[in-house]
């Protein structure tokens, strides 16, 4: 591992979202670390317990715990659980997404009432609810950050009904920087662009897309789980002082292009 260089020492950060080491999650954990922030892990099921155990222990982390977060005894639990071990909490990061696979394919108008409650639940409500959970024991100069897609904004194909919970998870953003603006605490999300993760692979078209990406984008590179990481460290660390409610993108530039030049 790199030198610790500090930009996060004396902090503590939980992390939910790692399901294995592709995780966007596991970028920022690994940079926060570098960094020399204390880690604890969530995960979602007991079926990723062996995968992200031994992640944890490579940060010399002890805290890893369960959390499903569609259920309000897991977060309240997992809240509790932090405030025990860590007494006060400086950085949470949420990193989950989830819509059933059918909904990510074909005309956004088939989305199903259940599928649009779902993703909305997994990917936009568990946001503020780990907020709610967790306020009592977030210290002031805290940052809350969270990870969004440029489909909030623009049309991507198949990407469907995450589009739409990712511009609600964004207005979200804004809604509880405002909230937690009185308490000291900063609330931000990364708009990432396409990194090929296991919630990556469950939107149709994906690996076309994430080729012609680096093509079309101005930096001509695809991004990394470690790029998010920098710019999570640089967001939740006091270099980022004031900066809140805000959508960081991480993305080699693809949201400022009107028409993409046709790749020859
Ligand atoms: P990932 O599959 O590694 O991470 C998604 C995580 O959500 C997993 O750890 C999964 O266990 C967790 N999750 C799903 N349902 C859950 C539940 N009920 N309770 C608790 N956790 C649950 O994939 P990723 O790409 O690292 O995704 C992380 C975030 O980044 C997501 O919000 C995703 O939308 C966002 N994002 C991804 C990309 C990309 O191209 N991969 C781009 C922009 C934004």
């Amino acid at each position: 591992m790199p030198e610790q260089t500090g930009l996060l020492q004396g902090k503590t950060a939980l992390i939910f979202g790692v399901a294995n080491d592709r995780s966007i999650a596991w970028g920022i954990a690994q940079a926060f670390h570098q960094h020399g922030a204390k880690i604890g892990l969530s995960y979602a099921s007991p079926a990723l317990e062996r995968r992200v155990k031994p992640l944890a222990e490579q940060l010399g982390s002890a805290f890893v715990e369960e959390c499903d977060v569609a259920s309000d005894e897991h977060i309240q639990r997992v809240a509790e659980k932090a405030a025990q071990t860590y007494g006060e909490i400086d950085i949470l990061v949420h990193s989950i997404g989830f819509a059933d696979r059918n909904e990510l394919t074909g005309p956004y108008y088939n989305t199903s009432r259940a599928g649009f409650h779902l993703a909305m639940d997994i990917s936009v409500y568990s946001f503020t609810a780990l907020a709610k959970a967790f306020q009592p024991f977030l210290r002031p100069g805290g940052a809350l950050l969270t990870l969004t897609y440029y489909g909030s904004e623009k049309v991507s194909p198949n990407y469907n009904v995450m589009g739409v919970a990712k511009a609600a998870l964004e207005a979200s953003v804004r809604y509880l920087a405002y909230d937690f603006g009185s308490h000291g605490v900063r609330v931000n999300a990364i708009s990432a662009g396409p990194i090929r993760t296991l919630a990556s692979q469950g939107v149709s078209g994906f690996k076309t897309m994430y080729r012609r990406f680096a093509e079309i984008a101005p930096l001509h590179e695809n991004i990394s789980i470690e790029d998010v990481g920098g710019t999570a460290v640089y967001l939740c660390s006091n270099l980022a002082a004031k900066t809140t409610g805000q959508v960081v993108f991480v993305d080699s530039g693809y949201n400022i292009l009107g028409i993409p030049e046709p790749v020859e």
